[in-house]
């Protein structure tokens, strides 16, 4: 469960045209990378995904089920940003709970989900802090748990590490890693780091002006680039 459709997507802000007819089919399990220059539309295009911003038209398919008119909260996707967005009067173990609890799960349920995630991501001695007592690192393995505790079948990441420092990045690009493994889930994930999306990547997705320029395996785009921007922005050597 997690597969995913989108069928021309295209947005617009006033007369602005970012997404310009996105087609994409993402499987099951699949972890895909979404790269390219900074304004080219990557954050919008994840935000339709999880319908925080409308689509002008367009289909969007999760399972093979229209959810272009679904909320956000029932499409079965969690988000993790590059800023963290904790609550600062929540301890850790609530800021991972939240989520669940406002959907009404019982309380049995929640501790057991947390505990868990918790324990996945070595947040067990944080639970009680809050998120000011936290290191950068910390705050986003608590923003990761957040996402995990409500079991979404998609998950999407927007630079979820650039805001850390170099080996803190690495941590966690090994630690989001072993979860796409341990969780089986479906995983977007938008990077401007060449590393990640080389080394993360089952398929990389090219985009600029809001458009896709190729979409493969890291091998086949190294390889093989379908023009000159693709070549740029993989970096085969100079
Ligand atoms: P990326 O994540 O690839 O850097 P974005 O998706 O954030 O790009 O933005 C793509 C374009 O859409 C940019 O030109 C940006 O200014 C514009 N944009 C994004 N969100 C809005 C908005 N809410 N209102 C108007 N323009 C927006
Ligand atoms: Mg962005």
């Amino acid at each position: 469960m997690g597969s995913l459709n989108l069928k021309s997507i295209r947005k617009a802000f006033g007369t602005h045209e970012v997404l310009k007819g996105i087609d994409l089919e993402v499987k099951d399990g699949e972890f895909v990378i979404f790269v390219g220059p900074s304004g080219c539309g990557k954050s919008t295009l994840l935000r339709v995904i999880a319908g925080l911003e409308d689509a002008t038209s367009g289909s969007v398919q999760i399972d093979g089920k229209e959810v272009i008119t679904t909320p956000p909260a029932k499409r079965g996707i969690a988000m993790v940003f590059q800023s963290y967005a904790l609550y600062p009067h929540l301890t850790v173990k609530d800021n991972m709970g939240l989520g669940l609890k406002q959907m009404g799960a019982p309380r049995a349920e929640v501790d057991a989900k947390v505990g868990k995630a918790s324990s996945m991501l070595s947040l067990d001695p944080y639970l009680a802090r809050r998120p000011a007592e936290l290191s950068g690192g910390q705050r986003q393995r608590v923003a990761i748990g957040r996402a995990i505790v409500r079991e979404p079948k998609l998950f999407l990441f927007d630079e979820p590490l650039s805001n850390l420092d170099a080996a803190l990045r690495v941590n966690t690009r090994l630690e989001i890693a072993r979860l796409h493994r341990s969780l089986k889930a479906t995983m977007i994930y938008v990077t401007h780091d060449q590393v990640e999306a080389m080394t993360l990547a089952d398929k990389i997705v090219v985009l600029n002006a809001g458009q896709i320029e190729q979409i493969g395996s890291p091998m086949e785009l190294y390889n093989k680039p379908a023009n000159v921007f693709v070549a740029g922005f993989i970096g085969s050597p100079q």
